[in-house]
């Protein structure tokens, strides 16, 4: 069977074209050396194994897939390997590089703690206490998050959804959103994002006939925007029913839910919501007569824990999990290691091609426009200090030095302290250039990597700005003192103002800037949003017993597809091995190209 990926061929992607099953080696378990690091056992380069052989036997265990249920002839996709991911509370927390969480991070992550006594919904919070944050669910459902894209204007109408009865033009009631009439508007935004999202595009058409995700009934919980609304059109044009609640309070795009709701989507989520009303849209998502999920799709864990802690006995019927985010594969891999994981997971997060691109081309894009959106800055000849020289901050770095301001770095590790000289970076310890700056990003993972001393000794109008995922990193409390005025200036944006005058200018107030105060570019999302549609197909296809109730990755195979479905947005032309240059190498003509632990 010789199916190819050749994305020379692929001026039109059509998933015929993933490497079946068949085709494949088997995806190898990864196991942690003594230095943490992930190694495929049986890795051709490691151990000159017959693991990439194309005549490798096809299974029904781990080492296999079935996405290839898209094509005429059932066929199969590689499939995840378990993730025996060291523990990060011991190691350091190895595994977590990506956006929602770090190597540093995971291991401070705070635990998510659920609203597990809550079961009626009777009660209406108060307007404050609709907008007051909840310490109940997960820090990432009320970082705040904004796209600067919608328009949505939760102050047009107090009324809670929950006391509006709204129907779609069919007749249809069962959503929770803020208005209907704006379904308009949110169908231009979602056009919008279509262009940007080649690949869920490309599924679509490649499903015309074919419905691989036929019965699946998913129940999701992501922030709710038009990028998260092409994903949901894609799985329903793949034959899913979806039924969505929004994983964070602030983020939906009201325009969007209610485009999402007037195409027939169970949508119960608005810009705004208070922890009572988060908890009553999850519950609404599933707790439903007559439908029952059969598939989860989360970002952050909440929705995954209600269902544990209230509706238990609905994993009978679900066939898996697919989670984005640190904070929920954090919680997966606790259930895991307590035994009572009891469905099989996909940690999306983890995947190459969400870390490496959210990570870094995410944040090069857009931390200029955080910037720009709140300051107006002009960034040419600016001195920078950019304080961790990670994946986030490459990304910055990279985007300043091109506009022409002068870059400092700081870093604790000799490695990314080298790359940062290498790539023509002054490394700094930060109360060296306190004084000089103009601004200071932070993007470590840590926590107190600026504190009230270097706050204390920066210029007058320095910026101060966080990229990492917890407002941790600047220690925003210690301005809180009665000496220092706060002033608001614009939303989002503090000007805090010393006794002698001197100001500086706080942003989001130490949150994450990029998804405070910009957009994030709809392609990047695209290829995590991809991610998660293959993975949700191929745990729904997956034959009974391949799967254990374990963590897995999605095969290096599967993230290689990701990024080829996204090549011909390029016009991108891949060089295809020879035979005789697969044989030297000793790889499948067809992938994967690079073992496990290859870097990139
Ligand atoms: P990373 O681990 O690759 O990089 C962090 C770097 O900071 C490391 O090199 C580390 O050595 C360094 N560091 C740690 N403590 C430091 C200190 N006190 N001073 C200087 N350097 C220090 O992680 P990453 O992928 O770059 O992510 C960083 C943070 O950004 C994480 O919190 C992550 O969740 C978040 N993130 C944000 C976005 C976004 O859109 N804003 C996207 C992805 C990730």
């Amino acid at each position: 069977m010789s199916v190819q990926v050749v994305a020379a061929k692929m001026a039109e992607v059509e998933l015929k074209d993933v490497p079946t099953g068949k085709d494949l080696p088997a995806e190898s378990p990864v196991t942690p050396t003594s230095e943490g690091k992930n190694i495929a056992r049986n890795d051709p380069r490691e151990a000159g194994s017959s693991a990439a052989s194309p005549t490798a036997e096809p299974s029904s265990k781990p080492g296999e897939g079935s996405l290839g249920l898209l094509t005429p002839n059932p066929a199969k996709m590689p499939q995840a390997s378990a993730m025996k991911r060291s523990d990060p509370q011991q190691n350091g927390g190895e595994a977590f590089i990506n956006r929602d969480g770090t190597v540093a991070e995971a291991p401070r992550m705070k635990k998510i703690q659920f609203a597990d006594q809550k079961q009626e919904f009777n009660k209406r919070p108060s307007k404050i206490g609709r907008r007051s944050l909840s310490r109940s669910i997960s820090q990432s459902s009320t970082d705040s998050y904004s796209s600067a894209a919608s328009y949505t204007d939760s102050s047009d109408d107090e009324t809670s959804p929950r006391d509006k009865q709204q129907k779609n033009s069919k007749g249809n009631g069962d959503f929770c959103i803020k208005n209907i009439k704006q379904a308009d508007f949110g169908r231009r935004e979602i056009e919008i994002a279509e262009q940007e999202m080649p690949a869920l595009m490309a599924l679509r058409k490649r499903a015309q006939g074919e419905k691989p995700l036929a019965g699946a009934k998913v129940v999701g919980c992501t922030h709710i925007t038009a990028q998260t609304a092409v994903l949901m059109e894609t799985l329903s044009a793949l034959g899913a029913q979806c039924r969505w609640a929004a994983c964070n309070i602030y983020s939906t795009q009201n325009e969007v839910a209610a485009a999402l709701a007037e195409g027939g989507f169970s949508v119960f989520a608005w810009k705004g919501e208070s922890e009572d009303d988060f908890w009553w849209c999850i519950d609404r998502c599933v707790n439903v007569e007559g439908w029952q999920p059969n598939m989860i799709l989360d970002d952050g864990g909440d929705l995954t824990h209600w269902i544990y802690k209230k509706y238990p006995n609905m994993f009978k019927k679900i066939k898996g999990i697919v989670e984005e985010s640190v904070t929920g594969v954090h919680r997966l891999y606790q259930l895991s290691k307590a035994g009572k994981l009891c469905v099989p997971a996909m940690n999306v997060n983890d995947s190459v091609t969400k870390q490496k691109f959210d990570n870094l081309y995410c944040c090069r894009e857009s931390i200029l426009d955080g910037l720009k959106r709140t300051t107006d800055v002009m960034f040419g000849g600016k001195q920078v200090v950019v304080c961790g020289y990670g994946e986030v901050g490459k990304g910055c770095c990279a985007a300043l030095k091109a506009m022409g301001s002068i870059v400092y770095v700081t870093e604790i590790d000799p490695i990314c302290a080298l790359q940062a000289c290498m790539d023509g970076f002054r490394l700094v310890k930060l109360n060296e250039v306190m004084r000089q700056v103009d601004i200071v990003i932070t993007c470590t993972g840590n926590k107190n990597v600026v504190v009230r001393e270097n706050l204390d000794r920066m210029k007058n109008g320095c910026i101060v700005c966080n990229m990492g995922h917890s407002n941790t990193e600047i220690d925003v409390a210690s301005l809180r003192t009665p000496e220092l005025t706060w002033e608001r200036v614009r939303s989002q944006v503090d000007h805090v103002i010393w006794p002698d005058g001197k100001r500086i200018v706080l942003l989001a107030e130490g949150r994450l800037l990029n998804l405070s105060c910009s957009t994030v570019p709809t392609f990047v999302l695209s290829i995590t949003a991809t991610t998660q549609a293959l993975a949700l197909i191929e745990l729904y296809n997956a034959p009974e017993g391949r799967y254990k109730q374990d963590v897995y990755l999605l095969p290096k195979k599967m993230d290689e597809y990701v990024a080829s479905l996204h090549l011909p947005t390029f016009d991108a032309h891949l060089t295809e091995l020879t035979d005789e240059q697969a044989k030297y190498l000793g790889l499948n003509k067809n992938g994967p190209f690079k073992p496990n632990y290859y870097r990139y």
